[in-house]
């Protein structure tokens, strides 16, 4: 009885701040947190696009410096942009000088229009906005706009204005030095962004944790795999994921990298040697090492099957 007691206080304790974000309005309001040093995460929640999170259910990054704030992608579009930029005023005086993308997929980039408008300039790998304006217009009448309704009003694609040649680049903002380079893992043109200095990696969708990643028809668990292993070779103190928790090496190992492993030598590998897919579909059904992860149930199977495929045609 005593450990239930204790137990209830503690989860009253984790509630609280959740219930007064939530008071009076019923809009979600990112914050920033600091990871290290000048560098911070607006960790989103890890459920699906919705109203009420008015599609920011991804992780961004917030740089202050000096000269200006860096961000780490732009956010979902028109609506959140002002809620970001609240966040950020909570860590700094400056405005937002610099929007880095380094993601395709909509939650991502489609806040730029925004914040060029604000007079910040945009910078992106040339196949980051290659692969932006291959999926423009799905984005723009896909989930996101079906879950926003009115928060998506006002939203429209704007690219890079500053656009990097190659695989790498290493940059500096505000005194900040910036090490980016192509994975290629969830959509076409993703990147991640290393901060030497801070020792912090800005995965962006390479790294889920907390919940499962999800592999599209347009994914590649290959390309995955090949960029999680340069992640371990940088072996970051702090990994900022595009999803879930601000973690260790240790946590997106276990929440992703263990996961890119399976999928290419189990599944893959059972692809390349021609077994029977509902064989190798169902003898991997049940994997309790991954069990922990959200969203398990609706994506295991779906991230099995596509990787199948995809190695099938290899
Ligand atoms: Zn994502």
């Amino acid at each position: 009885m005593r450990l239930l007691n204790t137990m209830s206080g503690l989860a009253a304790a984790l509630l609280a701040p959740l219930a007064m974000a939530g008071a009076g309005d019923d809009t979600y309001e990112p914050k920033a947190q600091q990871v290290n040093d000048n560098v911070y995460a607006i960790i989103g929640p890890t459920d699906a696009r919705t109203y009420k999170n008015h599609g920011m259910n991804a992780n961004y990054g917030v740089i202050t410096t000096d000269e200006g704030v860096i961000l780490i992608d732009a956010g979902p579009g028109a609506f959140s942009g002002p809620y970001i930029e609240r966040a950020v005023a909570e860590v700094s005086d400056e405005p937002v000088r610099w929007v880095v993308n380094i993601g395709v997929q909509d939650h991502r980039w489609l806040g730029n229009d925004y914040f060029k408008r604000q007079g910040a300039e945009i910078i992106a790998f040339e196949q980051t906005v290659a692969s932006q304006k291959a999926f423009a217009d799905r984005h723009m009448s896909g989930r996101l706009p079906d879950a926003l309704g009115d928060r998506f009003e006002g939203t429209e694609p704007a690219y890079a204005a500053q656009q990097l040649e190659g695989e790498t680049a290493a940059i500096t903002l505000g005194g900040t030095a910036i090490e980016l380079s192509l994975t290629n893992a969830h959509f076409p043109g993703d990147a991640m962004a290393y901060l030497p200095e801070q020792d912090v990696v800005f995965t962006g969708d390479l790294v889920y944790v907390d919940r499962m990643l999800g592999i599209h028809p347009w994914s590649n668990p290959q390309n995955g795999l090949e960029a999680f292993k340069r992640l371990e070779g940088i072996d970051p103190e702090y990994v900022v994921p595009g999803h879930g928790r601000v973690s260790d090496m240790e946590r997106a190992r276990r929440d992703t990298g263990d996961y890119y492993d399976f999928l290419v030598n189990t599944i893959g590998q059972a692809a390349r040697n021609f077994e029977p897919m509902s064989d190798v579909l169902s003898a991997h059904e049940d994997m309790e090492q991954f069990k922990h992860l959200e969203h398990y149930d609706s994506w295991h199977g779906t991230n099995m099957n596509r990787t199948f495929v995809l190695f099938e045609g290899m």
